[in-house]
């Protein structure tokens, strides 16, 4: 295998592995990022980011561009849409090959390869995605001009997003399974406050129906147990997130029953050499500011590792 050495080779171009690449860069380390996305992660799919510090508000896709050609301006290598194939998890090196037949190997990893949407897995739900049902605001909002839509959940993103959305639909729904939401009071108050918003509590989705696209969705309410249907054109689903860490489940790297990387103070995992940053691993707060201190304390732990090795 021909190999192309690095010090650290990160997985995941998000805020965790973006910052981790602009550390080690900066410090004249070697440096790779490895995204089977496009850099940006999580923060591509958010229309508006308003608790960033130093922004009062600013584009994920914006904030994202700008963590990209920081950390490039410093010389981290930054390969997008890779196919991985294959990761060793060595002693001394780690290797990483990629269908397309290049290898890289380095006495460090980090992980931070984040998570995705949780999917409500109800009737329906598969059918309609992307034809009336969607994951992401801010690829889809426009779709829904003046249309009426529901908003499923009720933590941070879910309120944000569906205040992000009344600037397209004319009526956004929230429905939530508690009788209460789990976020900040700032966007509790801003959604509640907003004329366009009503909502839905404890109630669950039991069906969505439509023809070519989305139509209504069917709904229960678990207090009482009637059903009931809303008429909408859209639904956008907020309910969470599951860890993006199919690739290290049968590997040593050891992970929490949510499939969560466990890591210790220094982000180190229980492999040598291999830490983990960000929203791939547990912890309590998922944002895009504690997934840049994850990648900064992965870095600097990272480079201290190297530093020893060598
Ligand atoms: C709709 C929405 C709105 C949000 N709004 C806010 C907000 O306003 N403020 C805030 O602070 N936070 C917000 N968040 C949360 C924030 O975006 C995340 O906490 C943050 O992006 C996590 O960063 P990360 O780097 O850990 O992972 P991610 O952002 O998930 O990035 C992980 C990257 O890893 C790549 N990847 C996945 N698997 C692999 C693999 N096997 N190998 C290599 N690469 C891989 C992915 O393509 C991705 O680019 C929001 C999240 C969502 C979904």
């Amino acid at each position: 295998m021909n190999q192309n050495q690095y010090d650290v080779i990160i997985l995941g171009g998000g805020p965790a592995g973006l910052t981790a690449g602009i550390y080690l860069a900066r410090a004249k380390s070697n440096v790779l990022i490895l995204d089977t996305g496009i850099p940006g992660g999580q923060m591509i799919l958010t229309y508006e980011i308003a608790n960033y510090p130093g922004f009062e508000s600013i584009s994920g896709y914006q904030l994202s561009s700008n963590m990209a050609k920081q950390s490039k301006s410093f010389g981290c290598t930054i390969k997008s849409n890779v196919k991985i194939s294959q990761i060793n998890f060595g002693r001394d090196v780690h290797e990483i090959a990629l269908e397309n037949g290049e290898a890289f190997s380095a006495p460090a990893l980090i992980l931070a390869t984040g998570g995705r949407s949780r999917m409500l897995n109800v009737p329906g739900e598969t059918e309609f995605k992307g034809r009336g049902i969607s994951y992401c605001a801010t690829c889809d909002g426009d779709f829904f001009q003046d249309k009426e839509i529901v908003v499923v959940g009720g933590g941070n993103s879910a309120l944000e997003e569906a205040v992000s959305l009344t600037k397209y639909a004319s009526k956004v729904t929230i429905l939530h399974e508690f009788d209460h939401f789990q976020a900040f009071e700032q966007a509790i108050k801003e959604a509640k406050d907003h004329p366009k918003i009503h909502f839905i509590m404890e109630s669950h989705i039991t069906g969505f129906f439509g023809d070519e696209s989305l139509h209504k969705v069917r709904y229960k309410n678990l207090e009482t147990g009637t059903e009931n249907e809303l008429l909408v054109d859209g639904a956008f689903i907020f309910i969470g997130y599951e860890a993006n860490t199919s690739a290290f489940r049968n590997s040593d790297v050891k992970l929490n029953q949510w499939n969560e990387i466990i890591t210790d103070e220094k982000l180190q995992t229980n492999v040598s050499g291999v830490f983990a940053a960000g929203d791939c691993r547990v912890k309590q707060y998922r944002q895009i500011t504690t997934a840049v201190a994850d990648g900064t304390v992965a870095a600097l732990n990272a480079m201290s590792y190297v530093r020893e090795k060598k």
